[in-house]
């Protein structure tokens, strides 16, 4: 398929082919929609088989986005970078300044903060050539990590989705698989700990599981993969996308999957086997929307701790919105997020499309 047919398909609005000679920097940057307003996005710094498999992690990405935006009151639209990591040696600080550079020329069209790969400290070599970045490291003056706001933003999910299924959000004595101990992870842990949860946790890397089980005590599965086949309430992914699919959903022994992972379902279909199954999913974008309060709320529009506190409390009440309209419909809640989500964006899109005074518009158009 070509790239504008791509592009169609998902109804994205640009996309940005970003290269340069001497450095041998390659980026994509998709934009999918910009009604709710300019495009905010991480920047993924990836090593990919292909070109095409770039392109299609950032158009989807990208898209994500959008959907993320529309479940919060942050005025921005769905845009996506990544930065093609070609293993040969050259230097990283040097290929994020030259993509910093060609952010700056889109004059905040698009902006971005870390993602896969990229780091709060990387953020800062992209600041030297562009105002469009956040999430810098703290050291530097930016805000920082986000991971503690999005893993409260989790917990206020995992709650509202434990009164959806057993009419209360008390965690005591709740178990909870918990898959990736990284930033959102340990955070949303330690979090569930405190409230009298019991976690199970898995993560291919042992020193993350070794700390936090000798500190907060949390039982480990030697091997991840065996997470799947643990018996708990809450299954929640936190570390990589589409660990819900046709293997692993057969093998759940949950109620609810609620966790902080960006695309969880490898498929839509899978959004469906798991209504099948009649286990309650939270939408990742949406239980995972208090991430960009804390890096463009925070960082770009100067929002006040106590409005970045309540986005933690916008998650629960959006997912209790989900939860109640799908109860009604008998339909998945990951196809009723969607729906929502789509809703808000033509509204934006209408109300963008009014006409100002002619005496804003160019001279072509009056
Ligand atoms: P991270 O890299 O700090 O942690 C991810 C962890 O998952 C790592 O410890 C890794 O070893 C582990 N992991 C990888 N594969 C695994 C597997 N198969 N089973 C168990 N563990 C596995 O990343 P993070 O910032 O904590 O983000 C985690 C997820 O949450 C990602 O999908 C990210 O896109 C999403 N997310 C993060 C934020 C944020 O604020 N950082 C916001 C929104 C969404």
């Amino acid at each position: 398929m070509g790239v504008f047919d791509k592009m169609a398909e998902s109804g994205h609005e640009q996309v940005i082919f970003c290269y340069d000679r001497a450095s041998g920097m390659k980026a994509i940057i998709a934009i999918h929609d910009t009604a709710l307003g300019p495009a905010r996005g991480g920047t993924r710094f990836k090593r990919y088989d292909s070109e095409e498999a770039a392109l299609d992690d950032a158009l989807r990405l990208s898209r994500g986005m959008t959907y993320k935006f529309a479940f919060t009151d942050i005025p921005r639209g769905g845009g996506k970078a990544v930065l093609l990591d070609d293993d040969n040696g050259a230097d990283k600080r040097i290929l994020l300044r030259v993509y910093g550079r060609f952010v700056q020329l889109l004059a905040g069209r698009f902006g971005t903060g870390p993602d896969l790969g990229t780091s709060a400290a990387d953020m800062v070599d992209i600041a030297h050539e562009t105002d469009f970045v956040w999430a810098v490291d703290e050291r530097f003056g930016g805000t920082g990590d986000s991971t503690p706001l999005t893993a409260q933003g989790v917990l206020a999910g995992i709650g509202a989705a434990l009164d959806e299924v057993f009419g209360k959000p008390d965690l005591a004595s709740r178990r909870i698989a918990m898959q990736g101990l990284g930033g959102v992870g340990s955070h949303l842990t330690e979090l569930l700990v405190a409230q009298g949860a019991t976690v199970i946790g898995a993560d291919p890397d042992p020193a993350r599981g070794k700390e936090l089980a000798e500190r907060l005590g949390i039982e480990l599965v030697p091997d991840p993969d065996a997470l799947y086949d643990v018996d708990c309430d809450v299954f929640s992914p936190n570390a990589v996308g589409g660990v819900l699919n046709e293997q692993t959903i057969p093998r759940l022994r949950c109620r609810i999957i609620a966790g902080g992972a960006n695309n969880q379902l490898a498929s839509p279909e899978d959004g469906r086997q798991l209504h099948q199954r009649g286990i309650l999913y939270a939408p990742d974008y949406v239980i995972n929307s208090a991430a960009p309060y804390a890096v463009i709320g925070a960082g770009e529009l100067g929002y006040s701790p106590e409005r970045l506190a309540a986005s933690v409390q916008s998650v629960a009440d959006a997912l209790r919105a989900i939860f109640r309209r799908a109860r009604a419909d008998g339909r998945p809640t990951a196809e009723i997020a969607d729906v929502i989500a789509e809703e808000r964006v033509a509204t934006a899109a209408h109300i963008r499309a009014m006409t100002p005074g002619t005496g804003t518009l160019p001279r072509a158009q009056v």
